[in-house]
């Protein structure tokens, strides 16, 4: 890892009142009796510390609990550092010091007597508390007390030595750090706080990265324009960074029970599954034909019965020298060994009304067994039908192998008490005894369900546009002066639903504080990631910062990307009162383009992680720049246009012509594109089905929708360098092409 990224951090919380074996923290029966996780969690969260905390739950006092969270933290996802909170006094039930001393491989007591001291200046009580510390791997481990003023305390005195530890557990020298808390360079924001002691609160400008008292870097609600920030406090930071934290706060949601029909699309199987039954359930006819006994060999045969597609009960059984009318998948009589196509046969005789076959000829020899599926020769009972991790596919194949073999599942319980009344208990159908106390009886029903699988839960997603100038796009009446259409909401609604999440229509909120307040309240409530668009960039009626930290206690983990179009895009989390533990707030740019863009490259993986997805990120092509001047009659539209392949090779020189190169800008770009698969049948073209070509959409204002229209990829275009004189992209270019739609013809 490297010495720059993000501490990440654990929390873990011992609560004596918490019976439950282990949940998230905000999942827990009543979150609020745990005050000292969410505190611990606003202060290493919250800017200028801005740690990411990767895990947070709550156990009981339990040494096996405590001991097996806690390693799987330090040795299976490398958190840099593992805090409890609780379980450090006297009573009997604080076991929190002892388990943790039994996993650290080397004890720090530095740290411990740090804990220790600040806690004894305080109150003398502070004896009777037992904190320990230590290193396990390159993990540091801490034990704060459970209440929350002395973990805050505590955490206090130790806070501004942990990132100097974090960096000599990576394997950094540590001189850096060193360095800046001795103050030979300023270090970032926590340092700019301070420099800016000496500020005028009469001078009209606040200062980029000036913090609220409250640990804020947005914009204060209640103060007028003329003190409006005028650069973002936000710092910016890289796409892939941006991707890296809102993947380390994507957490996959919950295994539950999903019928098999179109609502399983998208979805990710939580479970082997393993067929019920066998398919075919019976012997079963691959042709229209005849059932024979194959050793009777071609002859003129009697027709003794018919077997059709249908369910049949009183089929007679086939002898020597008989033989049987059959349909395709009609069940092959028992003591037939195979059957001859309707092909391969003659009519010998029909009955006097001509109506029916009374003896037929075969022509041909067929070995036993042939045209015949056998029971369970497709797929047997038991066979494992689709590996955990399979994504149900819009395709067909998911759904339709999940619909043929009869999975069920058990997956209601319904629990019944009885008592018995004068001796007499009453009449039960149908159960599984539980257990029988003397005059009463506690039954379970398991009633099974047919056709459920077991898949994780698919995110449900809140979709809300902000600003007072939009318009429901289906309004009829013209617009007024000043209005525009809602475009994001039915974009992102149609995106979200297509790849098979459940998108919930939020509507539009007008840009006021309390009236989005409530909007983004109600919303939490319901869904578990929500998506808002606008008031994210510098005007002052962008709201949706403020209002995350300040009115709903979000934390805002970035709030500026160095990316074209999208750079305002915010992402947060707020501890959730809803489905999942904690809500995702993504407050995408107002500009349609940014919000469809920034929608792809940011919010569609986190679904797919959060929906059990392996691989979540978005599929990249490797595409070859070029710039043609195409005068071929099969890209029509492309005249012009610059087009990009990423089989360069494979392009005639006669068919193409440098016609300029694109113009880069200082940010990365996310070039709208169409790639489709270029046409091999006209001659002379040198394109094969192999290759993509990929035209540009045109313009790319982050205004102009018309470059989204048939984008399938967004190409990542290199930003330039300021300093070179080359400023734009040389053709032969190899550059990433993100797909985000199918590849049409
Ligand atoms: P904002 O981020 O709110 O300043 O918005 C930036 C630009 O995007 C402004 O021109 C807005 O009018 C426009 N915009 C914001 N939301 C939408 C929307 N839902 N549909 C279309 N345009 C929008
Ligand atoms: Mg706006």
């Amino acid at each position: 890892m490297s010495t720059e990224s993000p501490i990440t951090v654990g929390i873990l919380t011992t609560d004596p009142s918490f019976t439950f074996f282990k949940v998230s923290d905000t999942a827990s029966n009543d979150p609020s009796q745990d005050q000292s996780g969410p505190t611990l969690r606003n202060i290493l969260s919250t800017p200028p510390v801005s740690w990411v905390v990767a895990e947070a739950a709550i156990v009981p006092d339990n040494p096996e609990l405590i001991k097996g969270t806690v390693v799987e933290w330090c040795d299976k996802k490398n958190l840099d550092i593992v805090m409890t909170t609780g379980g450090t006094g006297f009573a009997s039930r604080d076991v929190t010091p002892e388990a943790i001393t039994s996993i650290i491989e080397r004890p720090t007591p530095g740290i411990t007597h740090v804990l220790l001291s600040t806690s004894l200046s305080v109150t003398p009580f502070a004896a009777l508390s037992r904190p320990v510390a230590g290193i396990r791997s390159k993990t540091l481990i801490l034990t704060l007390p459970g209440s929350p003023k002395a973990c805050k305390e505590n955490v206090g005195a130790v806070l501004g030595m942990l990132p100097h530890a974090v960096e000599l557990l990576r394997g950094g020298t540590g001189k850096k750090l060193h360095d800046k808390m001795q103050g030979k360079e300023p270090e970032g924001r926590a340092h700019r706080q301070h420099d800016h002691h000496h500020h005028d609160h009469h001078h009209p400008h606040r200062e980029h990265s000036e913090r609220h008292e409250s640990g804020h870097l947005s914009q204060l609600l209640d103060e007028p324009v003329t003190r409006r920030l005028r650069k973002s406090p936000y710092p910016m930071i890289p796409v892939s960074e941006a991707i890296r934290i809102v993947a380390l706060h994507t957490q996959r949601l919950e295994q539950i029970s999903r019928p098999v029909d179109e609502s399983l699309i998208g979805s990710v199987l939580a479970e082997d599954v393993l067929a019920s039954e066998p398919v075919p359930g019976y012997r079963a006819s691959i042709v229209d034909g005849y059932a024979v006994i194959a050793t009777d060999g071609p002859g003129t045969y009697p027709v003794v019965s018919v077997s059709l597609a249908a369910p049949s009960t009183d089929q007679p059984a086939l002898v020597a020298g008989q033989i049987a009318r059959i349909a395709t998948g009609g069940p092959v009589p028992s003591g037939a060994t195979a059957v001859v196509m309707v092909e391969d046969t003659t009519l010998e005789l029909a009955s006097e009304d001509g109506q029916k076959e009374e003896m037929v000829r075969t022509i041909v020899t067929v070995a036993k067994g042939e045209n015949v599926r056998e029971v369970g020769s497709d797929c047997a009972v038991g066979e494992l039908v689709a590996h955990k991790g399979t994504v149900v596919s819009a395709v067909g194949g998911e759904v339709g192998v999940l619909a043929s073999v009869g999975i069920k599942e058990v997956s209601m319980v319904i629990v019944c008490i009885r008592i018995k009344v004068m001796g007499q208990w009453d009449i039960m159908y149908k159960f599984l005894l539980f257990t029988q106390f003397h005059n009463l009886t506690v039954t379970i029903f398991l009633r099974p369900r047919q056709l459920q699988v077991p898949a994780f839960r698919k995110p449900k997603v809140g979709i809300l546009s902000t600003g007072m100038e939009l318009v429901d796009h289906t309004a009829t009446s013209a617009l007024a002066y000043g209005q525009i259409r809602d475009t994001n909401r039915p974009t992102l609604l149609a995106a979200v639903r297509a790849a098979g999440f459940e998108a919930k229509d939020l509507g539009i909120a007008p840009d006021s504080a309390d009236e989005l307040e409530k909007a983004l309240r109600d919303a939490m409530s319901d869904v578990d990631v929500v998506v808002t668009t606008g008031g994210v960039s510098m005007g002052e009626m962008d709201l949706l910062k403020p209002i995350l930290e300040q009115r709903l206690g979000a934390t805002i983990h970035f709030g500026r990307i160095l990316m074209k179009p999208g750079k305002p895009t915010t992402f947060a989390t707020v501890p959730s009162t809803g489905p999942s533990s904690e809500n995702l707030f993504f407050a995408l740019p107002g500009n349609p383009v940014s919000a469809t863009v920034t929608f792809y490259l940011f919010v569609l993986p986190a679904l797919r992680k959060m929906a059990g997805f392996k691989n979540w990120e978005l599929p990249v092509l490797k595409v070859q720049v070029w710039f043609l001047h195409a005068q071929l009659s099969e890209f029509d539209g492309l005249t012009q246009s610059t087009c990009f392949s990423h089989h360069a090779s494979s392009i005639h020189p006669a068919h193409h012509k440098l016609l300029h190169n694109i113009r880069l800008d200082l940010r990365p770009e996310y070039h709208r594109a169409i790639l489709s698969i270029a046409p091999r049948s006209s001659s002379p073209s040198p394109y094969t089905a192999s290759t993509f070509v990929a035209r540009s959409t045109g313009h790319q204002q982050s205004s102009r929708m018309l470059s989204m229209l048939g984008a399938n990829a967004l190409l990542r275009l290199p930003p330039r360098d300021g300093s070179a004189p080359r400023r734009e992209l040389l053709a032969g270019t190899v550059v990433d092409a993100v797909l985000i739609g199918q590849i049409e013809i």
